[in-house]
């Protein structure tokens, strides 16, 4: 027989491991701070920093603070339907962010949140001019 390479892990399972890795450690292609500090996310203002008070880097989901790891799991108020839903509290704990599952779970709603805020803010000014009641 020939030796054959061990199958490529592929599919949702491995993307949402890769997500969950990169949720917890920071390093998530999803984050505006972490984005903002590898030079991915300039705004006007500033171009690149790793200042967690620099607005560039804040989240795009609920605009109030930077989206660290902690902010996105454990804090982001826009995220507040998806974290009852998904840990079956607002609060979770530190064992509940170690589910994978959920963190993947978590991650899913994070970018679609973020990418809904992200239009919503752009197409305000069509919006305005053409509201009637
Ligand atoms: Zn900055
Ligand atoms: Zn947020």
């Amino acid at each position: 027989m020939e030796g054959r390479p061990p199958p490529p892990v592929r599919g949702p399972n491995r993307l949402d491991a890769v997500e969950t890795h990169q949720l917890r450690a920071g390093h998530w292609s999803g984050s505006a701070q972490y984005l903002h500090r590898i030079g991915r996310h300039p705004s006007p203002e500033c171009a690149q920093c790793s200042d967690r008070g620099c607005r560039a880097g804040w989240c795009r989901a609920c605009g109030e603070e930077a989206d660290t790891p902690d902010h996105v799991l454990l804090r982001c108020p826009a995220l507040m339907n998806a974290r009852l839903r998904i840990f079956g509290t607002i609060f979770p704990s530190l064992s509940d962010v170690r589910r994978d599952d959920a963190v993947a779970a978590l991650a899913r709603v994070a970018r679609a949140v973020k990418a809904t805020a992200h239009q919503s803010l752009e197409g305000q000014h069509n919006n305005n001019n053409s509201y009637s009641p």
